[in-house]
């Protein structure tokens, strides 16, 4: 039987995708230097393993068909803008080990998860932008130490396509929200520090958010997310391809939304606080031609069960 690794699988999507895998019959092996925070990994092995260390990345790999590079140091936009030498040096390091590991692997076939911050700053800077296509990731002028990392791995991993023996797939992701994410310690990103937020506040009361809240963003529910992740494994597509929600949506009218499903009519402050790019928006017509594939789980409806999912954590612990 095929023998599958997901990387980060003690994370958000990692998790999620150990789920997805399993329900599809895959023989998986997670591996994270930490257990998925809220319910119990299905991986059929779970190995605690630190990627920066190259002899465990060659180690863990080597009898595996298919690896999902999903380990990452990796947080919201406070942790991101915060601590880019970390992150930079991190993530080389996990991403070059990982590689090498999939070089030595039985399959020699991986998939990698990028993100829309690559996409070039000056592209970004209105709330009302024009979606970004993948080949718009150039000249580059990615957002942060992250942004950079992501770049330069994807290069890295087109250029071992062509000059060694190994398959590559690269996703960018845009904001993948949904129950079982960080909502809280530093690491959480929008739609979990909104649903926290959200939870803990009044009746009529008010919740901050960081900048003027106009700033836009596409939104991807994790099951589809990881549905686009298995098909974009099994495609033939080796070139980075958008794994994105369809539309944008502001912040403002993210938590205006969380309002009324939590029905607590709360009114928004606007603090200081970093807000990334002024707007982004995928261009999901590759994603629609390659993959054949589009997300099924509509924003109002994968918000609900976020935020029930988040108010019964922060309930269940009082
Ligand atoms: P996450 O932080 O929940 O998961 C990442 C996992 O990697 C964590 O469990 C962490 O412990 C693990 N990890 C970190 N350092 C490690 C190391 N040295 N060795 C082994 N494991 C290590 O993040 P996520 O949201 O699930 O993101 C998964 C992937 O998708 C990441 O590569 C991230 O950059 C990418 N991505 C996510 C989003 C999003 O919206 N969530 C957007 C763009 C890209």
């Amino acid at each position: 039987m095929k023998k599958i690794a997901v990387t980060g699988a003690g994370g958000f999507i990692g998790h999620h995708l150990v789920r997805a895998l399993k329900r599809k019959g895959f023989w998986v092996r997670g591996i994270d230097i930490k257990k998925p925070e809220f319910s119990q990994s299905e991986a059929d092995e779970f190995w605690f393993a630190d990627l920066r260390d190259k002899d465990v990345a060659i180690k863990i790999l080597q009898d595996i068909d298919e690896v999902y590079a999903l380990a990452a140091d990796v947080g919201g936009v406070g942790h991101l803008s915060r601590w880019n030498y970390e992150i930079i040096k991190n993530n080389l390091e996990i991403d070059t080990n990982t590689l090498q590991g999939v070089l030595a692997s039985k399959g020699k076939k991986v998939l990698f998860t990028s993100s829309a911050c690559v996409y070039p700053i000056y592209k970004q800077s209105t709330t009302d932008v024009a979606p970004l296509k993948e080949e718009e990731a150039y000249p580059a002028d990615p957002e942060g130490a992250y942004g950079w990392e992501k770049l330069i791995t994807e290069r890295m991993l087109l250029h071992a396509a062509e000059e060694r023996d190994c398959q590559v797939r690269i996703s960018r992701f845009q904001n993948v929200y949904g129950p079982e994410e960080t909502f809280e310690g530093g690491k959480e990103k929008v739609i979990g520090a909104l649903c926290r937020k959200m939870a803990l506040a009044q009746k009529n009361g008010e919740i901050e958010i960081w900048g003027d809240g106009k700033q836009t963003r596409s939104f991807c529910y994790v099951e589809d997310c990881v549905e686009g992740l298995i098909d974009l494994m099994n495609s033939n597509f080796s070139q980075p391809l958008n794994i994105s929600g369809d539309g944008d949506i502001s912040i403002n009218d993210v938590a205006n939304l969380l309002s009324k499903i939590s029905t607590k009519n709360v009114s928004l402050k606007h603090i200081e606080g970093p807000q990334g790019v002024r707007g982004r928006q995928s261009d999901n017509s590759k994603r629609r031609e390659v993959l054949k594939w589009t997300p099924k789980v509509p924003l109002e409806a994968g918000l609900t069960k976020t935020y029930l999912w988040v108010e019964s954590q922060i309930k269940n612990r009082k």
